[in-house]
């Protein structure tokens, strides 16, 4: 069992109440760490040091190329550690080790990247204004300060460096809180930021729960802008919270993404892609391809090849590579799947695979439900219209592709989608009509760096990733350097100086 202390101006530290919390292993319910309990103290303890990092420390002045420098050293040491940070990420997230290694790889690969948009001069002219002998106009992007970052657990160490390295890459200085429920890897990224030399107060992580830690860093007026990514019922609260202080928010939260297979698909390569979008990691995806909406002519083909293929997944130990599922994240969310599950019978749609928990007793302590296929669903069922994050597929038949995209856009969500097609102007087509911030085409899943991710409608506000990510962590500052010289070319020369 490993032991965490909280991370607070470069230092570990416990919390003030002296209190920790138990990790939990998903699979077995043993306990895979004591974590400080950091409280509403705690959190106040570590904007403090973000603040005085960021108004009296170097970060925020040091050249661009040095601070890209350092955030290389953090990916660096992310690919060093690779092995025993995998191991703990399926510890104690339920992940499976294929996942979690392709998670690690993914964190490190996105942090070098980061690393690289730290070194852009992001200066700009302003075209159209800027005139010779008359004056020179710069937008100048600075940082916006101390960052508040609350993160899920559904991809630990990826969604710490999806936080930290754009707010680092910008200037400014963070306070993280990862979920309670996985604040493992986050806890060893401290070690590795403190190991890569990164200048005190300028990341701090702060484990502890919502109610008073997350609360706290949301409400504090020394935070500039909180960067939240969770559900859209906390992303609600988080923006009321915020408010307060007019703070700006980037809110990264739930989806129902639409997956819409045209009859001219081919047939294998989307029925892979649906189970693909829907099953990764247990379907404890945002973006998850959650509600399948397949063409009457090619149903019938479809579900065979479906059915038939989920009945095949394996449930196991998520550090088997032979696993396909592992558990859920938590007993809570185990019932919560289940009860979905019920209400799904009772409004009338049919379970066609899985259902229940399964009865292997290998799998007994493990927070377990069976990859799950509705059919017979109506979008308006809550099957079809909330977040249930879980293995649950909800499928729907359509009779033209313009119901299937009022359909598809009939929801509060609007983070992925994804059309399957051979006709990539049909699939095209489609993409544009959809109301979600990332469509892909005989694709899922596939989020890059270079392109932004981030939701429509209630999904979130704001983007990560990308140059649009990069400016979420930025004032944008106009400077008009005047040209024209004497006081009497100005324009307002007649208007209210004496002459
Ligand atoms: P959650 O909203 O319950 O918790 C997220 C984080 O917020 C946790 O760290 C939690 O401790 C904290 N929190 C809870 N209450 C708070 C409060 N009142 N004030 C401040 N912080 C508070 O979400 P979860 O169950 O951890 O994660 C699953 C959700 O995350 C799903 O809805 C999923 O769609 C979403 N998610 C979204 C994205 C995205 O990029 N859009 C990515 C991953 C997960």
């Amino acid at each position: 069992m490993r032991h965490y202390q909280l991370f607070i101006d470069g230092e570990f530290v416990d919390s003030v109440s002296r209190q920790t919390f138990d990790s939990i292993n998903p699979f077995n319910q043993e306990v895979v760490a004591k974590v400080a309990r950091g409280n509403t103290e705690d959190a106040q303890r570590g904007v403090a040091a973000a603040r005085k990092a960021f108004d009296e420390g170097p970060w925020p002045r040091m050249p661009r190329e040095e601070r890209a420098s350092f955030l290389k050293a953090i990916s660096d040491k992310i690919n060093e550690k690779q092995k025993d940070l995998v191991a703990l990420e399926v510890l104690d997230s339920g992940s499976t080790v294929r996942k979690a290694k392709e998670d690690i790889y993914l964190s490190a690969r996105n942090m070098h990247s980061f690393s690289k948009m730290a070194a852009l001069d992001l200066t700009e002219n302003i075209e159209g204004l800027s005139k010779p002998g008359f004056s020179q106009n710069f937008l100048v992007r600075e940082p916006v300060g101390v960052v508040g970052a609350i993160i899920p657990w559904n991809f630990p160490l990826k969604m710490a460096i999806w936080k930290i390295g754009p707010a680092l890459a910008a200037g400014n200085t963070v306070v993280l809180k990862p979920s309670e429920l996985t604040p493992c890897t986050a806890m060893e990224l401290a070690t590795i930021i403190r190991e890569a030399g990164i200048p005190k107060g300028v990341v701090n992580i702060v484990p502890g729960f919502g109610e008073d830690a997350g609360e706290e860093i949301v409400k504090s007026p020394l935070v500039d802008k909180v960067s939240f990514t969770g559900s859209t019922a906390v992303g609600r609260k988080v923006m009321a919270l915020a408010s307060q202080h007019l703070k700006k928010v980037t809110l990264e939260c739930g989806g129902k993404s639409a997956n819409i297979v045209l009859d001219d698909a081919d047939l294998n390569l989307a029925v892979d892609g649906a189970m693909y979008a829907i099953f990764y990691h247990q379907g404890q995806c945002c973006e998850a391809g959650t509600r399948l909406f397949l063409p009457k002519t090619t149903y019938d083909e479809f579900m065979d090849k479906l059915i038939a293929k989920t009945k095949k997944l394996k449930l196991g130990d998520p550090n088997d590579v032979a696993t396909d599922l592992g558990p859920l994240i938590s007993k809570r969310q185990q019932d919560r799947v289940l009860g979905y599950i019920a209400e799904g019978k009772e409004q009338g749609a049919h379970v066609t695979v899985g259902g229940s928990v399964p009865t292997e007793p290998s799998l007994s302590k493990g927070f377990f439900v069976e990859p799950t296929v509705f059919t017979n669903v109506d979008n308006a069922m809550k099957i079809a219209q909330e977040e249930i994050f879980g293995p649950v597929l909800a499928v729907i038949q359509y009779s033209s592709v313009d119901e299937a995209v009022a359909l598809a856009n009939r929801s509060i969500y609007g983070l992925g989608g994804g059309v399957w097609s051979k006709d990539k102007v049909r699939a095209m087509d489609v993409a544009r009509r959809l109301r979600a911030g990332t469509v892909w085409v005989n694709e899922w899943h596939l989020i890059s760096e270079k392109a932004p991710f981030g939701g429509y409608k209630q999904s979130g506000i704001g983007r990560e990733f990308g140059l649009d990510g990069l400016k979420e962590y930025t004032e944008a500052k106009h400077v008009h350097v005047d040209e024209l010289g004497s006081r009497e070319k100005k324009f307002w020369y007649d208007t209210v100086v004496p002459k």
